[in-house]
């Protein structure tokens, strides 16, 4: 049971917060940004891998799901917020065939998104409407840009996982890189390694992988993650506010 677990989600909190002095006031605001009824996680099945695409949507996106649909497998997307229109279609068309859509901040600019609790909401909530605006459903699941637990959000992050927990969010962290986004940009075949090696040894992996712009190699690398992850006895799945979440601990 995580920290805030049990007091998840609910409209009556903006009011209980303006009466109780010892409440943060940020949990009065925003008031759309709530994940629904409080959901407990109970997927936790063997052998299954939720491969996670960051950073979108892109000109990658459309790319990234014709191989999914091509193998028959759901993923999930933690979108980032771009309003354009081509972006919105995208997003619109990833979740008609399926697939999870999720936050991962409008702006993913570190210094901006975690520079207090309140900044982080904000960010979310407009993200939060951009996602309603293109697919008709408000978000449930997020992952913090830099996992939910960073160099740049060292003095926030038990707080502010605490009070995206309350508002009924589950996030998600990962056990499976990808290393796409390190420097130097590895090709597809070494993407590919990271992911199969990675793997080798779970019953549940979470892979981190990347749909932004420059993420070609990923997208070569999908069909042979894909196969190999078959072979090894997975199935794949979508990420949902049931599924039990892989998260980083907290540090010291
Ligand atoms: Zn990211």
């Amino acid at each position: 049971m995580r920290p805030g677990w049990a007091a998840a989600a609910g409209s009556a909190a903006p009011s209980a917060a303006a009466q109780n002095p010892e409440t943060p006031a940020y949990q009065a605001l925003f008031p759309d940004l709530y994940a629904g009824e409080a959901l407990r996680s109970t997927v936790n099945t063997d052998k299954v891998a939720y491969l996670t695409f960051d950073d979108g949507p892109s000109e990658r996106t459309p790319e990234v799901l014709e191989i999914l649909e091509r193998y028959g497998v759901k993923a999930t997307f933690f979108v980032t917020g771009r309003g354009d229109g081509q972006s919105l279609q995208w997003m619109r068309e990833t979740a008609e065939a399926g697939h999870t859509l999720g936050m991962h901040s409008c702006t993913h600019d570190y210094s901006e998104i975690y520079a207090s609790v309140e900044a982080f909401l904000e960010d979310c909530d407009g993200l939060s409407t951009l996602i309603l605006k293109a697919t008709g459903q408000r978000p449930q699941i997020l992952r913090f840009p830099g996992g939910s637990v960073n160099a740049y959000n060292a003095g926030i992050y038990q707080e502010l996982i605490a009070e995206i927990t309350r508002r009924g969010f589950v996030y998600f962290d990962w056990n499976v890189s990808s290393a796409d986004a390190a420097p130097g940009g590895p090709d597809a075949e070494a993407i590919a390694a990271n992911v199969l090696d990675g793997g080798a040894d779970l019953r549940r992996a979470v892979v981190l992988l990347h749909d932004s712009a420059g993420k070609a190699a990923t997208v070569e690398a999908l069909p042979a993650i894909i196969e190999g992850y078959q072979a090894m006895g997975f199935t794949f799945e979508a990420l949902t506010p049931e599924v039990v979440p892989i998260i980083f601990g907290y540090a010291g």
